[in-house]
């Protein structure tokens, strides 16, 4: 991969760093981010690893969780500043942006297909299944240990960015890289415990309130679930609480797009999009500004929840018509 070598040596140069990874962050967010952090102290670095919000309930089990600061607290200068699954520098947060600013040099390590080459030096593989695959290649190369905490965090990065090995992402490598944290002490069944079987009634209850409002269109090609501020009251549910709802919606036999709208904020929508075979949702999200990979991607748009559903729909159907016209017929 370009710039491994690069940035092993970067990290075996510097001594003073500081660590984020995006905004609401996924498994693979915050593996990325405490696998590499704590790489970085095991080997006798100042490493500081920051997020602007508390680690989601959910996460708090990896290890290392506890020692991620708010980013606000953090006035220091760092020689390396590192951002992790980060498609571009806002993706870190604003404050996040301006202790990155101040520090000496900057590496981006990341897979996003999108992702903006933002920093000195950037290590980008869309091929990798997750962030956390490319933490393992990098520690490999860096010749630092990966101790079973290590592993831990780098194992939830890619059974959360795989689905479980579901997706259409899962290749040999990060099997085989799987398969190697498992040997290094990954705690399988805890990751397992933690992430899938620890489901809060109130979560399960908003999963009631989302089916309810499934959609579909005409075609039964688009499919849609709205997580509205009412279903979250009336559930009792935290926005964090409909993280992986959107599974459901593209599990719809005959779907090709699964769309979660959420409304995070009054006015604030953010739009999860995935695809099962072919239309490109990266390219889906970045018409409203947002990002991802091709068959995960999502962004967050400012107006009525009505209003974007029905303009997101649109955009999407026009988007699925004009890749079966140019196919010559429906794409299966
Ligand atoms: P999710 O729908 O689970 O939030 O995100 C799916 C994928 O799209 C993740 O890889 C995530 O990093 C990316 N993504 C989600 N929202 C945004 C956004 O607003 N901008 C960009 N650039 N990427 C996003
Ligand atoms: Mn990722």
């Amino acid at each position: 991969m370009d710039n491994l070598e690069e940035a092993a040596t970067a990290i075996k140069m510097h001594d003073n760093f500081v660590l984020t990874t995006h905004i609401n962050p996924d498994g693979d967010a915050l593996g990325s981010l405490m696998g590499l952090g704590l790489a970085l102290l095991n080997a006798g670095k100042n490493a500081v690893m920051i997020m602007p919000h508390p680690i989601p309930v959910a996460f708090q089990f990896m290890p290392g969780s506890r020692q991620v600061q708010k980013t606000s607290d953090v006035l220091a200068r760092f020689d390396l500043g590192i951002t992790l699954d980060c498609t571009d520098i806002t993706r870190a947060g604003e404050e996040a942006q301006k202790v990155l600013q101040r520090a000496g040099k900057l590496l981006n390590i990341d897979h996003h297909i999108s992702n903006q080459y933002f920093g000195d030096l950037n290590v980008v593989d869309p091929q990798a299944a997750a962030t956390g695959e490319i933490i393992y290649d990098l520690l490999l190369k860096a010749k630092m240990p990966v101790t079973s905490e290590i592993a831990t965090n780098l194992y939830t990065a890619i059974i959360t960015d795989t689905g479980s090995f579901q997706h259409q992402n899962t290749t040999a490598k990060c099997l085989r890289t799987a398969a190697l944290l498992l040997d290094c002490g990954a705690a399988h069944r805890v990751v397992q415990q933690h992430l899938y079987e620890q489901r809060s009634l109130e979560s399960l209850r908003l999963l009631a309130r989302g089916l309810e409002s499934l959609s579909l269109n005409e075609e039964g090609t688009v499919a849609w679930m709205t997580i509205s501020r009412d279903s979250l009251y009336s559930s009792g549910a935290a926005v964090d609480d409909s993280e992986g709802l959107i599974d459901y919606v593209k599990s719809l036999k005959g779907v090709e797009v699964g769309i979660v709208f959420k409304e995070v904020n009054p006015s604030e929508i953010k739009v999860s999009f995935r695809s099962n075979n072919y239309l490109d949702v990266n390219k889906l999200a970045a018409h409203f500004g947002g990002g991802g990979h091709e068959r995960a991607a999502g962004c967050t748009i400012n107006g009525e929840l009505g209003d974007i559903e029905q303009l997101v729909i649109r955009k999407t159907e026009e988007q699925l018509f004009a890749m079966n016209e140019n196919s010559g017929g429906p794409r299966k």
